[in-house]
Parts: C-alpha cells; structure tokens; sequence
C-alpha cells in the first residue's frame, strides 16, 4: 500500500461558502443524511441541545438516518442564513456532509482525491473563471475522507490513472470536442472489453482510436445517435428520464430554478416528435453554438471535470463504462438545459450559468435513485443489442 498522497483539484483553495448570501443555500431542500460517527455523539450529547438533535432525526427508506425538514429548510438554519450548530462552535455536531460540503473527498488505494461539488453555486461560479486544462495539484492539509474505495486493488488504481489521463490528454487536443467523446466512449468500450475478460494488463495497452475512421470501422454498439453529433445518448432517452424519473412534486418543493426551467422546456419543444428530436436539436444547438462560441468551452470543461473527478470511482467495481456514459449524458443534458435557458431568452451571463448548472447538478446528479436508472437502461436497452 502506498503512503497516502493527497492531491486536489486546481481550484479547490480558492472556495469560500458565501453562508447567509447565498441564493442556493445547501441548507435548504436537501435530504442531510447523518453519518454514524456523528449519530452516535448525539446519543451522548447531554441537555436541551442533545434533545433537540436527537429530536431532528428520522428514518428514511433509502438514506438511513436524515435530519427531518419541519419546513424546507434544516431545522439549524438560522434566520440569518448561517448554521446554528456552527455558530455555537459545535461543528461536531454537523453531519460529516454539511461539515465537508461542497468537498468531494474520495479515497482510493491510499491516495486522496478533493474536488468541489458544482451542485454549489460558489464552486460553480469559481470553476466557470478558471482557465485552461483542469489538474490536481498535491495538497499538505489533512483532507477528512467522505468516501473510502477499500475495494480497490493497486494495479486496478495504477490502470485507471494511466487511462484518465490518456482520454484527457486527448479530450484537451486540438480537434473537435463532440468527436473526442465519441474517441473516448470507444476506448473506455475496447478497454472494458479486456477488464471483463479479466485482462486489466491487455486494457492497459488499449489506445485511443483515431479521430478519422470509416464507420464500418466502430467497435461500439451502433445505439449512439447518428443525427445529433452533441450527444452520448438519443435525445429521447434524455427525455425519458426528465419526464419519468423527476418527481414534479418533488421538484416543485425542491427546486424551483428547475421547475421553471423544465416548463420552459416543456413549452419550447413539447410538440417535436421522438423521432425528428435529434436533428431538431442538432440544428438548435449548432446556431446556439455560433452565436455563443464560448458555451462550448463550459461543455468541454464540465465533461473534463466530471471525467476526471468520477473516473476512478471505477476502482469499486471496474465498470469503467459508467462514468464514461456518465461524463457524456450530464454533459448533454447541460447542453439541452443550456439550449433551453438561451432559446427562452435568457442573456446567460456568468451568474445565470452558474445558476443553471448548480440547479440541474442538484436535480440529477445528487440522485442515486435517478443513476440506477441510467445506468440499467443502458445496459438492458443499449448494450444487449
Ligand atoms: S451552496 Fe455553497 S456557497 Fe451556498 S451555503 Fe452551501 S456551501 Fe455555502
């Protein structure tokens, strides 16, 4: 086992929670899971302050323990906007996920890996400054470990570094970035062939195919769509999932940004037929992408991010494909969220994207219900053809 390294995303020192002035505060309309360690000291905690935790919590069927939302906001969310339990000085008392949010901190095969949640709209507003290639960068504080992959095996680690750093290598060439997804879907298929083989040391050798290839020449299923070269997956499948697994209730209470947006949606793109959707939006989002050159740029850093920042939670179970898929769908579904937002009008300034991208991370991707999903419908329906 290695010493343990610790390294973090280029601009993670760079976070500060903005507390009572921000709009999207994470105090309110989230599910607060409560970690056993921090379970087991409100047990302890004598007096009124032991009660009133103790009196917060509930059971729910999927999350275990949560803290209970007598209104939409934690019950410790103070008038002033700031944490109770924080302002008293006991931090100990704060689940491990409010002490630790928006820091993503896994752990895999003793090295550590910090990111920041763009479900937070301060982290969003600094990742949509930053410039250039994203890098982690060694880091000398202790990081408290959310997640841990004791699973992981040391060469199973050594192969998913090697190979994130190949499809980022290439992802951040010259070259058009819609063509790279697909280059880079194909190696994680090639690549996963030989894993489930149990050939991790013939994965290893698999190299990004070439940008210029006759389609005859494709070794992935042919399931990605022909006519909207903006995607990983047909542009009704994305419909699926808004309109089956996005509980409208549920979003009416919990994010009101997305609700608005989706009604937008609705309204927009209601009447075009599942099989014109593709090139429909193919078409939208190419004059979308004339007008505003410099969307392409947050499409290409967020699929980046979200690559790098999940890829090797492929450690647990070697299904490299999923963060792959993954990488490619949330990136789709910004650029159908981005394409509504633009077409209804909005200016989408620096604050409007931010906005838009913390509220469509909250919706899906802090969702695990809604991954399964995905995640069984691509491989029942896309790859037992
Ligand atoms: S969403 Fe981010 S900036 Fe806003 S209160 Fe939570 S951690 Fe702070």
């Amino acid at each position: 086992m290695r010493e343990n390294q610790q390294r973090v995303i280029s601009f993670y020192d760079e976070f500060h929670c903005i507390g009572g002035d921000c709009a999207y505060t994470c105090c309110e309309n989230w599910l607060i899971c409560v970690d056993d360690e921090t379970l087991a000291r409100y047990r302890k905690e004598p007096g009124i302050l032991g009660a009133k935790v103790r009196l917060n919590l509930k059971h729910h069927k999927t999350q275990g323990i949560v803290f209970r939302n007598f209104t939409k906001a934690c019950s410790f969310h103070g008038r002033d906007g700031l944490c109770s339990l924080q302002k008293r000085g006991r931090i100990d008392l704060m689940p491990l996920v409010c002490r630790i949010y928006p820091r993503r901190i896994v752990k895999v095969c003793g090295c550590t890996e910090a990111y920041l949640e763009l479900s937070c709209i301060q982290a969003v507003s600094i990742f949509l400054r930053h410039q250039g290639r994203l890098y982690l960068k060694p880091y000398e504080q202790e990081l408290p470990v959310f997640w841990e992959i004791t699973e992981a095996e040391a060469d199973c680690y050594e192969f998913l570094k090697k190979s994130r750093e190949k499809m980022l290598d290439i992802l951040w060439a010259e070259g058009d970035f819609f063509v790279k997804i697909r280059q880079i879907e194909e190696y994680a298929y090639t690549a996963y062939q030989w894993i489930s083989r149990d050939r991790l040391e013939k994965a290893g050798t698999v190299s990004l195919p070439p940008e210029e290839r006759d389609k005859e020449d494709l070794r992935i299923p042919d399931y990605f769509p022909e006519n909207f070269p903006y995607g990983t997956v047909p542009v009704a499948f994305l419909n699926q999932l808004i309109y089956r697994k996005i509980n409208q209730q549920e979003l009416h209470r919990a994010n009101p940004y997305f609700e608005q947006l989706l009604a937008s949606y609705r309204k927009q793109y209601g009447a075009v037929m599942e099989e014109e959707a593709d090139g429909f939006f193919a078409v939208h989002v190419e004059q979308m992408l004339k007008k505003r050159p410099e969307f392409l740029w947050v499409f290409r850093s967020y699929y980046s991010y979200f690559l790098q920042r999940s890829y090797m939670d492929a450690a647990y179970d070697y299904y490299i494909l999923s963060p792959v898929m993954f990488a490619g769908i949330y990136t789709e579904l910004l650029i159908l969220c981005y394409l509504t937002a633009y077409e209804s009008g909005k200016k989408l300034t620096d604050y409007e994207q931010a906005e838009l991208i913390a509220n469509m991370e909250k919706t899906f991707r802090h969702n695990p219900a809604f991954d399964r999903w995905v995640l069984d419908k691509i491989r029942r329906e896309l790859f037992s053809k």
